[in-house]
């Protein structure tokens, strides 16, 4: 059975202490990635924990397919009490970080406590540095990593870092590694912040020997390299003018749902910008998209589809140039796309001003840096949720997210997704999407969806576990999972299952329920197919688990201040 290796390395930051506490147990049973870090998170941040307190924790861990070198395995999760939904959140980016992270011989990073001033934290196999770093203060994502690359050598690779708007407490702050990749939803950014922890860089020699099975996981790589798929030229924009013409593309915050203009910002005019092939670590696939434009001098990564969505159709803006500057800022800032894209669109909404694309900027980057005395950028830091009483617009979140395309209103299984999923309106939690865009179910009605929506959930679970890339259903099947972490598939299933019910319980101890499980719009027969997820995943009508179903397996591991079992990482 393949797991991921290594200790638990736990930084307090209130008093500069890493502890390294074997969790091989907690490996074992939940693989790695979002699976261990939910186990963790559940029994070590206080239920009633303020999600912008010392307090909170957060988690970054590895799978155990970080350390082959198989296609669609670039990729780190992270959890923690989110600021966005204060409910617990997962959240997954690319890269070429996993690498550098198994480098330094642990499985699970652990960050809690919080710094009186600015530190960066410097993570190696043979011990951890804490640097002070107050000439840091609002710097940017590129600046942070020029720093890390005068002073240690390092690349962006090494590095996750969050910029001003982290700093400042933004709710959909994000943590970026690499420059251009984001753990984007649910906050996160935030809470490192409130930590006063600008970054964290990973070095080492010390990757653990795995043995990764072959087949298949050769015939993974080998099928992304020569695959023709319209995806590895054009991302996530690839299926943007299918998703405008399905009703489905969220348009002037969500007044409308297809916009006249789809085709200046989706793939073909992202890959006419593109000016190099890119990827995450070791994937063959490479669907990234560095992009260009000569004529204003702006350079980004992206926009992936979300980020089309957010800051251009939602916002009524219908040219590509707009969209890439958008996305540099949010990267450079530290800032979740879908969300600021979205609560910037509900501002031009109360403005009367969609298709500003100068004001969406201006804005977008007033949030990051929450001047003194800016009550705009106070309120709109909040997110959708917070802020739109004052506004005068509606609340499209669910749990406080704001929501990401795949129109829900629309799609209607994926509405029901949207209603349910613990980390709120985020599309890839459940992912009822691919099914009904393939006309695999009929997108009409949402009775009788509930069965497949908790298998593709405990999918997922266990797919951000291993940690295996979103992109990769068609290559890593099930069968293909199963063989390659050496378990059973409905196995794997249970695990995943397990994930999902120890964050809903933790949500539920902080006195979420049934209520919380609501859209902002109504779809067809959504109560009675609420109540079917709900006995699908044995919980009582008003949306909660019994605790006596979560079993307690991380609460001997000490505080992770040099006390209890935990051996001290440096002497
Ligand atoms: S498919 Fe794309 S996003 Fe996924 S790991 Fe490969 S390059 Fe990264």
């Amino acid at each position: 059975m393949l797991h991921a290796e290594g200790p638990l390395l736990t930084l307090n930051l209130t008093d500069r202490t890493a502890t390294r506490t074997p969790i091989d147990d907690i490996l074992e049973r939940y693989v790695g990635g979002r699976g261990v870090a939910t186990a963790l998170a559940h029994d070590r941040i206080p239920f009633d924990a303020d999600p912008l307190g010392p307090e909170n924790r957060a988690y970054l861990a590895a799978g155990p397919l970080q350390l082959s070198t198989t296609s669609f395995t670039g990729r780190m999760s992270m959890t923690a009490l989110s600021p966005l939904t204060d409910g617990l959140a997962s959240t997954n980016a690319g890269g070429y970080l996993s690498r550098e992270f198994a480098g330094a011989g642990i499985s699970t990073l652990e960050i809690t406590g919080a710094s009186d001033e600015l530190l960066i934290a410097h993570v190696t196999d043979e011990g951890v540095e804490f640097e002070p770093v107050p000439h840091l203060a609002e710097a940017t994502v590129p600046e942070v990593s020029e720093h890390v690359a005068e002073t240690r050598g390092l690349g962006p690779e090494n590095c996750i870092t969050i910029g001003p708007a982290g700093e400042n407490l933004v709710r959909f702050a994000c943590v970026m590694t690499y420059d251009s990749r984001a753990f984007g939803r649910g906050g996160l950014g935030a809470v490192l912040g409130s930590k006063n922890l600008k970054a964290v860089t990973f070095d080492g020699d010390a990757h653990p020997e795995i043995e990764i099975p072959d087949p298949p996981a050769m015939d993974v790589h080998r099928e992304a390299a020569t695959s023709d798929d319209r995806m590895k030229r054009q991302g996530t924009t690839g299926g943007t003018e299918f998703i405008n013409e399905n009703f489905s593309l969220p348009t002037r915050y969500f007044d409308e749902y297809h916009f006249e203009s789809a085709a200046s910002i989706g793939g073909d005019a992202v890959e006419e910008k593109k000016y190099k092939k890119e990827a995450c670590s070791q994937c063959a696939y490479a669907c990234k998209l560095p992009t260009r434009d000569e004529e204003s001098g702006i350079e980004t990564e992206g926009p992936e589809f979300e980020t089309v969505y957010a800051f251009g159709s939602c916002q009524g803006i219908g040219d590509i140039v707009d969209v890439m500057k958008a996305n540099e800022l949010c990267d450079t800032l530290g800032m979740d796309t879908i969300s600021a894209g979205v609560t910037v669109a509900a501002y031009l909404k109360s403005e009367d001003a969609f298709g500003d694309a100068e004001l969406a900027r201006e804005v977008t980057e007033r949030i990051a840096y929450r001047a003194e005395g800016d009550e705009l950028a106070d309120l709109l830091a909040g997110g959708v949720h917070r802020a739109h009483e004052d506004l005068g617009v509606d609340d499209y979140t669910v749990k406080g997210m704001e929501f990401a395309a795949h129109d829900g209103r629309v799609l209607h299984g994926q509405g029901l997704s949207y209603a349910v999923a613990n980390r709120g309106a985020d599309h890839m939690y459940g992912g009822m999407l691919s099914p009904e865009y393939a006309g695999e179910i009929d997108p009409e009605g949402t009775l009788g969806k509930s069965s497949l929506l908790v298998r593709k959930e405990n999918r997922n679970a266990i797919r951000d576990s291993a940690i295996v890339c979103a992109f990769a259903s068609d290559y890593v099947t099930d069968d293909r999972l199963a063989t390659l972490l050496g378990r059973s598939y409905d196995e794997l299933l249970e695990i995943g299952a397990e994930t999902i019910a120890r964050e809903r319980h933790f949500n539920n101890r902080r006195g979420k329920d049934r209520g919380d499980d609501e859209l902002p719009y109504e779809i067809p027969d959504v109560n009675e197919a609420i109540q079917e997820y709900y006995d699908e995943r044995g919980l009582r009508e008003d949306g909660t688990i019994p605790s006596d179903r979560i079993d307690p397996v991380a609460t001997d591991l000490g505080d992770g201040d040099g006390s209890g079992d935990a051996a001290p990482a440096d002497d």
